[in-house]
């Protein structure tokens, strides 16, 4: 199969590829990815449950494959340790932390303290998505933990997406998991995870934003909480 561009792809295109793919499952369509990108796809990961089980059959397909973690600053101490237990368990993987332009101190003289609170939509801005687009423009694809059941915005998530904010193509190998599929999967194989998930956080992202939330409640609830922002911006 050739290789998919976003500048020469239309929804055509895309169609066809999706149906092409149709019935093939996580590990598959993540061979189909490589061979198709090779290094010219990354696996932007956020270190959530998902991302646990996409690591481990990104490894079994590509034991080298780059994978990048938007660091914002304002993430968790845990997470920061479960970075440190992937790189472990999976030296080979190239685990490359991206930093935003601006430190916060910066950020803070430039556009006030709490930004987060105040215009959270320009600190995701600066902090995660002008960090990954300039990632993002020096490849062809990337690779997203989306599920479909996550939230109504990705209940109509392909395997390979046309992705307008970055023009680059989005692959997304989970879209057909459960969440009870992706804890099974993290059990079954024991691998690491975020120890906050154990303290009802089903999310997690900076700490400014992601609040516990209470049982039964929306896995998505802690993501800003109390306001009507639902997604960084990083899927559109
Ligand atoms: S999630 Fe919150 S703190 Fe993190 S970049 Fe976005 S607005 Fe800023």
């Amino acid at each position: 199969m050739s290789v998919l561009l976003y500048e020469n792809s239309d929804l055509e295109a895309f169609r066809e590829i999706n149906s092409s793919l149709a019935g093939l499952d996580s590990l598959d369509i993540l061979r189909w990815a490589f061979q198709t990108y090779g290094d010219e796809l990354v696996y932007a990961c956020s270190f959530g449950a998902e991302s646990m089980v996409l690591i481990d059959l990104i490894s079994k397909v590509k034991p080298d494959a780059q994978i990048l973690f938007l660091d914002t600053d304002f993430h968790f101490i845990e997470t920061y340790q479960l970075i440190e237990e992937v790189k472990k368990k999976y030296p080979q993987l190239r685990i490359d932390l991206e930093k935003p332009g601006l430190t916060p101190k910066q950020q803070a003289e430039l556009h006030g303290d709490k930004l987060w609170k105040t215009n959270p939509d320009l600190c995701c801005k600066i902090r995660k998505l002008d960090p990954l687009e300039g990632q993002l423009n020096q490849k062809k694809a990337w690779i997203s933990g989306l599920r479909r059941e996550q939230s109504p915005t990705r209940a109509n998530t392909q395997f390979v997406n046309q992705d307008h904010r970055f023009e680059s193509v989005k692959i997304c190998p989970l879209i057909h998991w459960k969440e009870d599929e992706i804890w099974m999967y993290i059990k079954l194989h024991k691998l690491p995870y975020n120890k906050l998930h154990d303290q009802n956080y089903p999310s997690i992202g900076c700490t400014h934003c992601t609040k516990q939330v209470a049982d039964g409640q929306d896995s998505r609830s802690g993501r800003w909480a109390n306001t009507d922002k639902t997604e960084c911006g990083l899927h559109q």
